[in-house]
């Protein structure tokens, strides 16, 4: 392997938290009475996520591939989003050799549910579970991610050419 064929890519997203919606994060359902708005599901894990390998492998954004006026996205599964970008970033002969993400989430605590969230990134973007992390951070209270009026998310990559 040589370090020419290793790309690397960043993606963030940030959402409003609003009452009565669900609370998706890395395609785990978290129960919660607010949840992220969005067109699709406010997925915001795998928005950065995929922006990110999006990003590696020089490919358009998730903006411009699923626009958020389109009516086919709307209420759309991110995880299913997260198959349809795997499929072109494959495509483009990349695949995923790690994956780092950091989420500000004031609420609902994440830490119960990093295990699982870990295990849902390392199947959607097929990549071994060791090789993929999240940490939860919180916002200590300041700020509109500190009052629990958004949520963040980032996330690093290295993508190899195959
Ligand atoms: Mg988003």
């Amino acid at each position: 392997m040589t370090l020419d064929s290793i790309r690397i890519g960043l993606g963030w997203d940030r959402h409003r938290m609003v009452p009565g919606r669900p609370f998706i994060i890395g395609g785990i359902e978290i129960p919660h009475d607010h949840g992220p708005q969005g067109h699709s599901d406010g997925d915001i894990l795998l928005h950065a996520a995929m922006d990110a390998v999006l990003g590696a492998s020089g490919d358009d954004d998730i903006g411009t591939l699923f626009p958020d006026d389109d009516p086919e996205y709307e209420g759309v599964s991110s995880s299913e989003l997260t198959q349809k970008v795997m499929r072109r970033v494959t495509a483009r002969g990349f695949r995923v050799l790690s994956m780092d993400a950091v989420l500000i989430v004031e609420r609902p605590r994440i830490a119960p549910f990093r295990s699982e969230i870990r295990d849902s990134l390392a199947a959607l973007f097929n990549v071994g579970r060791d090789r993929v992390n999240v940490k939860a951070k919180t916002a200590e209270g300041i700020g509109p991610e500190g009052e629990g009026l958004v949520v963040e998310a980032s996330v690093a990559t290295l993508l190899q050419s195959t």
